[in-house]
């Protein structure tokens, strides 16, 4: 839709692109100062799993936010949290492996598990349950064959989070299921809207450590998508076999900006919070626009850049269509295994947002915009 909509574009068409799934801000300005200041520098290669200095400010940060506590052999640094949970699958995945994902999901889950010869378990996760995983949906999908199961949250494209009840009921029926690791994808942890901390299965549940990786990276956090830099907290044993897949296909990712992503996660952490308090702005704005269609029914996200509203109609391709034609791109909820939904980006500025949301209630509504 993105690249239909920069189609659109070109042809001199007025298109808002609610496509969007990174940030619109630039990098906190310490991290670019340190990248501008390295660059100058020779710059080898380094080591495949990090330069002590990101690992170490990595985890001096996840123990700072999330009170978590793992050692330097513990930690993987990749080109982006998706090298890193490529490489974990890719290392521990063989032909007929299951990987349980619950919908809707990010997109490359699938693919990445279909790359390695496994076969992901598509677990629907409806609005009602506030597109939550539920302990008894987890239960019936595990088999023997179970050797993931993928948590993302905030997710992307819900933007739920989980209660310590929930984590606290899912790693119940884990622990029924010995020989299955746990991928928490915790990319959007720093953007979020409710009260209080964020809480990991890591955390409440102590007992799973060495079955859980723990992915993260400053792609969403610090608006430094293109910088490539990501990492994963997990058994020792996993991140050698992670590393090992990292070194023999790009060796390390960039060396500067490793140094850009030590900078981002020492400096100032002011930048979070301005930003979070950006995009709630945004989300209410947009929120308040989408309720006013019949058409549409739009949860409230927890966290990350999203919303995902059900549409009144299954086919959410034709819909997504419909709204292209109209003046907004949009991505339809069959892409992230939800057919019958939207994703739309609020990481653009409000008036665009609001533009493009009315875009929307407009054509369903009929009405011009
Ligand atoms: N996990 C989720 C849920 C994401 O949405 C994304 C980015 N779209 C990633 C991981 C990948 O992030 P990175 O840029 O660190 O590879």
């Amino acid at each position: 839709m993105a690249r239909r909509a920069a189609e659109y574009r070109a042809q001199g068409r007025r298109i808002i692109d609610l496509t969007l799934g990174e940030p619109d801000f630039a990098p906190p300005v310490h991290a670019a100062l340190a990248a501008q200041e390295a660059a100058a520098r020779p710059l080898g290669y380094t080591p495949a799993n990090g330069i002590p200095e990101l690992r170490r400010a990595a985890r001096h940060a996840l123990e700072r936010d999330r009170a978590l506590s793992y050692t330097d052999a513990e930690v993987a640094v990749g080109c982006g949290a998706k090298q890193v949970i490529f490489n974990a699958l890719f290392a521990t995945l063989g032909p007929g492996d299951e990987v349980i994902i619950p919908a809707p999901y990010w997109a490359s889950y699938p693919d990445m598990v279909r790359l390695c010869g496994a076969v992901p378990v598509i677990v629907p996760c409806s609005a009602e349950s506030g597109f939550r995983l539920a302990p008894d949906a987890l239960e019936a999908a595990m088999t023997e064959r179970t050797r993931w199961v993928v948590l993302n949250a905030p997710g992307n494209p819900s933007g739920a989070t989980y209660s310590h009840d929930t984590l606290a009921g899912l790693a119940e029926v884990l622990r029924r299921h010995p020989s299955a690791m746990i991928l928490s994808d915790e990319i959007y942890a720093h953007i979020r809207y409710g009260e209080g901390e964020y809480i990991s299965i890591a955390q409440v549940a102590p007992d799973l450590r060495e079955r859980i990786l723990l992915v993260d990276g400053v792609s969403k956090a610090y608006a430094m998508t293109g910088w490539r830099v990501g990492w994963g907290f997990g058994p020792s044993e996993l991140v050698r076999r992670i590393t090992a897949v990292q070194s023999q296909n790009c060796t390390q990712t960039a060396t500067v900006s490793q140094i850009a992503a030590v900078a981002a996660l020492e400096g100032s952490q002011e930048v979070l919070a301005e930003r979070c308090e950006t995009y709630r702005r945004r989300r209410d704005a947009a929120l308040a626009i989408l309720r006013q269609s019949r058409h549409l029914e739009t949860v409230e996200p927890d966290g990350a850049f999203y919303l995902f509203p059900r549409l009144a109609t299954s086919d959410d391709l034709a819909a997504a269509d419909t709204f292209l034609e109209a003046g907004c791109a949009t991505v339809p909820g069959s892409a992230f295994g939800a057919p019958g939904h939207l994703r739309l980006s609020f990481a653009t500025d409000i008036a665009t947002l609001e533009e493009g949301c009315r875009i929307i209630v407009a054509t369903l509504d009929g009405i011009p915009a």
